[in-house]
């Protein structure tokens, strides 16, 4: 598997292109907000001769969502995320407004829900869905519980894509659209936490960090 990290936009969103040998290429948040961004990306994708097969959407907050629209036109995808997070679709002129986060075009609605339980799956790659609600009501996590050989190195711990839910040192806020700090406590400590300590932590901004390192806050 080849995993490929950007940040994106002024709210410095991480984005990822995860990708296999045959070229089958997976995007979680990949929030590219200016047309540069938009062309870096596409750049990749050409340069590595990847066919986009799912645009995975963590959560539905704007931030997370700039890129959906320039990707569903130039690669035929639509967006799938939680069901619980679809109602922000519709609110993307207000969240561009309250947090001063320019749009270039909305997102397109979402092509198919993903729930607690399901699998992404393709040749030499497979990610689970664990749904934690509490930051968005809808807030997924992917998790890679074997990553195989990852941009050439073997041996590669499990790895985590839990957006917005779990961050280094810290967690989501919960003052937004419907969310709740003890779900999200909760939801971290029984899904995130009881996974392998050694599993490393792409959060949706910021650092990268290990579960073992965040064990200590919950
Ligand atoms: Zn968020
Ligand atoms: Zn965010």
């Amino acid at each position: 598997m080849n995993l490929k990290p950007f940040v994106f936009n002024p709210f410095g969103v991480n984005g990822f292109v995860l990708s296999n040998d045959a070229g089958d290429a997976i995007l979680i948040d990949p929030s590219a907000g200016s047309e540069q961004e938009e062309q870096a990306l596409a750049r990749y994708i050409e340069q590595n001769h990847l066919t986009v097969r799912r645009l995975l959407n963590t959560h539905l907050h704007l931030d997370h969502v700039l890129g959906n629209a320039f990707i569903a036109k130039t690669y035929g995808v639509q967006p799938e995320a939680h069901e619980e997070d679809a109602f922000l679709l519709d609110l993307q002129e207000e969240q561009s407004q309250m947090y001063g986060l320019p749009m270039r075009e909305p997102s397109p609605s979402l092509g198919n829900y993903l729930a607690e339980g399901d699998s992404i799956e393709f040749p030499g790659i497979k990610l689970q869905v664990i749904h934690i609600a509490g930051h968005s009501p809808g807030g997924l996590a992917f998790y890679c519980e074997k990553p195989g050989e990852v941009n050439g190195q073997a041996n590669v711990p499990p790895l985590l894509f839990p957006g917005d839910i779990l961050f280094a040192g810290s967690r989501g806020r919960s003052d937004l659209f419907g969310g709740d700090d003890h779900a999200l406590v909760t939801g971290i400590k029984n899904k995130l936490m009881t996974l392998p300590k050694e599993t490393v932590v792409f959060p949706g901004h910021g650092p990268m960090t290990t579960i073992g390192d965040e064990a200590r806050w919950y």
